[in-house]
């Protein structure tokens, strides 16, 4: 064996083995680019203007929900929820809302209020959804420093939800980090109804802020940062579905 021919094998020993690997990894990737772009077109078949989003501002009637003095969580949750119907809007999706207003429906007193049951019932009455979105503030009165954003989804219903959660909790983070410090996505129990009975299509309950501490407070009431919050949540579904 010559030496020439010692090194072409030298060579063809070092690099045949890498272009293998190099073949193989090329593969992958296009295995792995043809497979993302299906699921891209997927999501990108059907149109914001056939999706169907329920949004759920939560409390209302009767019941105010967390109370801050004067502040009403049931006035902040439609407060924002409203904005977030705007935006979803200009985007092209169509909305439905369980309640738009805080006036109870024909028929019913002024004890009235909407039980998680019943908006759980109301969006289940409807042809199909895409996604049910419920919006709360929270309250936390034994540790007034609790402060930020919580999302929320059943961990045993639509898979989908904990992904929404984390695009939500990016969106919000950017738009708002500097109000907001802690914005996380977590996994609920059965504690919330409208998360654990809805099975058909992700459900994801935003608590905006805490209205136990006082920052979060301030931001809670202030229209420019609902404008913001709401903003960012539209951006994160329509990231969501594919826009
Ligand atoms: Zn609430």
């Amino acid at each position: 064996m010559s030496k020439q021919n010692t090194q072409n094998r030298s060579v063809f020993y070092l690099f045949a083995p890498s272009s293998r690997l190099v073949s193989f990894f090329l593969a992958l990737l296009s295995a792995v680019l043809f497979l993302s772009c299906g699921e891209e077109q997927n999501r990108k078949q059907i149109p914001f203007s056939e999706r169907v989003i329920v949004l759920d501002p939560g409390h209302g009637f009767s019941d105010p929900g967390a109370m801050a003095g004067e502040v009403r969580e049931k006035d902040i949750t439609l407060a924002v929820s409203l904005l977030i119907r705007d935006e979803l809007l200009s985007k092209g999706f169509q909305v439905v809302m369980t309640r738009e207003d805080d006036t109870p429906p024909a028929g019913e007193d002024d004890s009235f209020s909407m039980k998680p049951s019943m908006r759980v019932e109301f969006a289940q009455s409807l042809d199909s959804f895409d996604l049910f979105l419920s919006i709360h503030a929270d309250s936390f009165v034994s540790d007034p420093s609790v402060k930020g954003t919580r999302l929320y989804y059943y961990t045993g219903g639509d898979r989908s939800a904990e992904r929404l959660c984390s695009i939500l909790k990016d969106d919000i983070h950017a738009s708002l980090a500097r109000k907001m410090p802690s914005v996380k996505a977590m996994s609920s129990s059965e504690a919330y109804t409208v998360l654990y009975k809805i099975r058909s299509a992700p459900s994801v309950l935003i608590e905006t802020g805490f209205l136990t501490n006082t920052e979060d407070l301030a931001s809670l009431v202030d229209p420019d940062w609902q404008r913001r919050f709401a903003a960012a949540v539209a951006d994160g579904v329509a990231e969501f579905f594919g826009g």
